[in-house]
């Protein structure tokens, strides 16, 4: 791993692949545990989260489940915009339903709160969050994510899903934007 540059910026390696893959293993033990029986609907927050979303559903192999995809955005280049704009929504049922979010990072926690009222006005059972990635130091809302894969400083990372201007997603490690 050795640095990659996007629009001038120079990020550093942060958390490899393998490191990765182990924890999301792990993540997938704690949903199988969990939500054995409840035939969980996992809501895929796109477009960051489809490659965290595809291995963490494939961790839960031994159990009944389902995905579905919602199209989210709130960041403009390397800093929220505060405002989050649903840009394709849900068709499925969720009444009832047990659903896990997916979401790569969250940063501020405007866009799961705002997703979780959401979905709440269509009776899930549950909501639970899981993401790959949290800033607890930047949190402006209460939201408690149920999974975390790594929480993190308030620095900007891109990576495994996570883009810069919609750069960087297919880079297999995750890397850090280094001081300037
Ligand atoms: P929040 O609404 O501030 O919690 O931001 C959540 C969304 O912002 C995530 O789903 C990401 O798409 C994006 N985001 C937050 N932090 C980063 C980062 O460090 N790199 C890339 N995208 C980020
Ligand atoms: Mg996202």
């Amino acid at each position: 791993m050795k640095q990659v540059t996007y629009e001038g910026l120079t990020f550093e390696p942060y958390i490899s692949k393998s490191d990765i893959a182990a924890r999301v293993e792990e993540l997938g033990k704690e949903i199988v545990r969990d939500c054995a029986g409840k035939m969980p609907l996992f809501v895929c927050v796109l477009n960051g989260a489809f490659p965290f979303a595809s291995d963490l559903f494939r961790a839960v192999e031994s159990i009944d489940a389902e995905i579905t995809f919602i199209r989210l955005k709130s960041y403009e280049g390397t800093s929220s915009t505060g405002a989050v704009k649903e840009v394709l929504g849900l068709g499925e049922d969720i009444e009832g339903r047990t659903l896990i979010i997916v979401e790569d990072i969250v940063d501020t926690g405007n866009t799961i709160y705002r997703l979780v009222d959401d979905l709440s006005k269509h009776k899930p059972a549950e909501i639970k969050i899981a993401t790959l990635l949290f800033k607890p130091d930047a949190l402006v809302r209460p939201v408690k994510p149920d999974y975390v894969g790594f929480s993190i400083p308030t620095k900007f990372i891109i990576g495994y899903g996570l883009d810069l201007n919609g750069k960087a997603r297919n880079l297999n490690d995750i890397y850090i934007l280094k001081e300037q």
